[in-house]
């Protein structure tokens, strides 16, 4: 992959955006939840809404950061009473940027200790919500509207590049879920105008995931995970891909660890409607 220095990166093969969804975009802006497809809710949290303060202020859901447990717990609480009527806990996972893929039952969990060490999770259960964490990577929320599974992957720089979207979509499929018949959302990450990697980087990367290497806004080579993950959507056989254009590090609504260094994290969270 290497290329001659100053020379424009191409991008041929980054697919085509696709079109803006007014009704759900509006919604998901709001932090509230909207229809995926057909029996399927999802939503993004956004910074505010919660009681962490300092840098987690407000609405931080990782028990990872150094914020406060209860003030977590209390912000967990409240995400539930969102969602609710429905899910009676939401699933989350000890993200470890891998590839991973764990299913998670409806059962309800017994503590902390039960997140699976994983960067993407898929159940059958209306019972449970499933919850992908971030702050500048891209949860990526699938649901397969008629064999009701869902599933819930976190794609930062090192989870797309070690292919955690396509290991979630084949352990889905292995489960009896079609791409074809698949509905994604690319959530709010950093976008490509402002993710700068180093040149090696950018080159490790989009020989992994082609369509992922850009050039920044300041010209510099950079990243566009959203663009990196709809391409190995698309390659899945995942067409119906809708992307919130939220960049999470000029949004003062949500959580960016290249912007903040210490900082919260927000959720995509996704359901099935009972
Ligand atoms: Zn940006």
């Amino acid at each position: 992959m290497s290329r001659p220095a100053g020379e424009p990166v191409t991008d041929q093969s980054v697919p085509v955006r696709p079109r803006a969804a007014p009704a759900w975009a509006e919604l998901a802006a709001a932090g509230r939840p909207f229809v995926l497809c057909d029996g399927v809710l999802a939503m993004f949290t956004r910074r505010w809404g919660g009681v962490s303060e300092g840098p987690f202020a407000t609405f931080n859901l990782s028990g990872g950061v150094p914020d406060d447990p209860a003030a977590v717990a209390e912000n967990r609480a409240r995400l539930l009473a969102a969602i609710g009527p429905g899910p009676s806990r939401v699933a989350w996972m000890r993200q470890v940027h891998g590839s991973a893929v764990a299913y998670v039952s409806g059962g309800r969990a017994n503590g902390p200790g039960d997140s699976p060490e994983v960067d993407a999770i898929f159940t059958g259960s209306a019972e449970v919500a499933l919850g992908s964490m971030a702050a500048d990577c891209v949860p990526v929320l699938v649901a397969d509207p008629l064999t009701r599974l869902i599933g819930a992957a976190h794609a930062g720089r090192a989870g797309m590049a070690s292919g955690v979207v396509p290991a979630l979509l084949a352990a889905m499929s292995d489960a009896g879920a079609a791409p074809s018949r698949m509905h994604a959302i690319v959530g709010p990450s950093i976008c490509g105008g402002c993710y700068e990697v180093p040149s090696w980087l950018q080159q490790e990367v989009a020989a992994v995931v082609p369509g992922s290497a850009c050039r920044t806004r300041a010209g510099t080579t950079g990243l566009d995970l959203r663009a990196g993950v709809r391409g190995q959507l698309a390659r899945s056989g995942l067409e119906r891909v809708t992307e919130d254009q939220r960049c999470t590090a000029e949004s003062g609504e949500l959580f960016s660890y290249r912007r903040d260094g210490q900082t919260g994290r927000f959720a995509g969270v996704i359901w099935l409607a009972r």
